[in-house]
């Protein structure tokens, strides 16, 4: 038996147990905390909490006990010293870069990313004088190249949505590193059950805990977590003061999420790779993207930086968009809707819909052809969930 009092908790046991701290009333489950302030003994101790004299409770767009579970219990998971969960990954990904970044700063970013964070990149940071450089996820002379001496930031999902590319964390971060930069890296499709970045070099991870973190398709929410004195001062200065804080109630929700994470995920990729498998040998598909694939281009980097390979797997119709709409429209057990990360599998037309507002010149130099279909696969019978692929084939 291990000596107790040496013995580092795993990730099962900080996913069901990292920062809880009980109450007076020794309740067993998290308790929700939905208040929006909290009082004080006296004015003399108001003034002081006020102040930062007494640490404490004032307003819950600062600190909310739930909220503070959350963080605490994702820090632990991603072996991060500070976590601080925001109202959506949007909002995440928008408080890093607003706390972090100043006008006439730079950022390297991946041209391979969620639809949303290229249009913030484009349209809004760049309204403060903020600007982006795009690169392909897989190709480090090229990010190296981008990068200037007003550059900050390195930011990149991988892998990547829907494509699934991977990009080498470790090799990224001590390019960032050499130019003093910070890497971002959006953990969204691995969850830290399957990639901790922060072990892997990078300096901030992000999560959409609306994916996976959740697990069941219920909240919208978000998280950054990194080190005290980026993530502690420069983002979490941003949230209390800007507001896109997460509530109490989908704190909850996604603290009881990663009581199960790490089994959910694994039973996700299991199905995800059997579906992959399948997916590769029907005549009608032109190509299949997973990184559990010996036939993916990044398939030993994924083995040796991640623990599985994701649940997410997208492949191209050879007969384009109409193809595409055809098979979904066949289908009657996996639903129609852009989320992922949920039990119930998901099915999704990128051109049209996550990646629709990217002008098609975007679109092409993203690699998202109007056949590609991406499948966020559940927790449903893997051969229930060929039968309803086949079925639109
Ligand atoms: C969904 C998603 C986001 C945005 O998260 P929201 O919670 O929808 O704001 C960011 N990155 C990735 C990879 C996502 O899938």
């Amino acid at each position: 038996m291990p000596d107790t009092e040496d013995t580092v908790p795993g990730f099962a046991t900080l996913a069901v147990r990292a920062g809880q701290q009980r109450t007076l009333e020794s309740e067993h489950a998290e308790p929700i905390f939905p208040t929006s302030s909290y009082v004080f003994e006296s004015a003399a101790a108001a003034a002081a909490r006020f102040s930062g004299e007494q640490p404490g409770n004032i307003y819950s767009r600062f600190t909310n006990p739930t909220v503070r579970t959350f963080e605490q219990r994702l820090a632990a998971l991603e072996g991060g010293e500070r976590c601080v969960a925001t109202a959506s990954g949007m909002a995440a990904i928008y408080a890093t870069c607003a706390g972090l970044l100043q006008s006439g700063d730079h950022l390297v970013s991946s041209r391979s990313i969620f639809g949303s964070t290229t249009l913030l990149f484009n349209n809004y940071l760049q309204k403060f004088g903020i600007s982006t450089t795009f690169v392909a996820q897989d190709d480090v002379s090229a990010w190296e190249a981008a990068i200037r001496p007003e550059t900050r930031l390195l930011f990149l999902e991988t892998p990547s949505n829907p494509l699934t590319e991977v990009a080498d964390i470790h090799a990224l971060s001590e390019l960032a590193h050499a130019s003093d930069c910070l890497l971002v890296v959006d953990n969204c499709f691995c969850t830290p059950a399957l990639q901790r970045p922060l072990a892997l070099g990078a300096d901030i991870v992000i999560h959409s805990a609306t994916k996976y973190l959740d697990g069941q398709g219920r909240c919208v929410g978000g998280a950054v977590v990194g080190r005290e004195d980026v993530v502690g001062e420069g983002v979490y200065g941003f949230l209390r003061t800007c507001g896109p804080t997460m509530s109490p109630f989908n704190a909850w929700v996604f603290l009881k999420g990663l009581e199960t994470l790490a089994i959910r995920m694994q039973a996700h990729c299991a199905s995800a790779q059997r579906l992959a498998d399948w997916l590769q040998a029907q005549p009608a598909v032109e190509r299949v993207y997973y990184p559990g694939l010996a036939s993916h281009p990044q398939h030993e980097l994924a083995a040796r930086q991640q623990s599985a390979f994701g649940g997410i797997v997208s492949f191209d119709l050879k007969g384009g968009q109409q193809a595409a709409w055809e098979l979904i429209d066949a289908t009657r057990v996996c639903s129609i809707t852009a989320n992922l990360g949920d039990t119930k599998t998901t099915i999704t037309h990128p051109a049209t819909t996550t990646h629709g507002r990217l002008t098609q010149e975007q679109r092409a130099q993203a690699g998202i052809a109007d056949g590609l279909v991406r499948v966020a696969v559940g927790l449903e019978s893997i051969d229930d969930l060929c039968a309803d692929l086949a079925r639109g084939l």
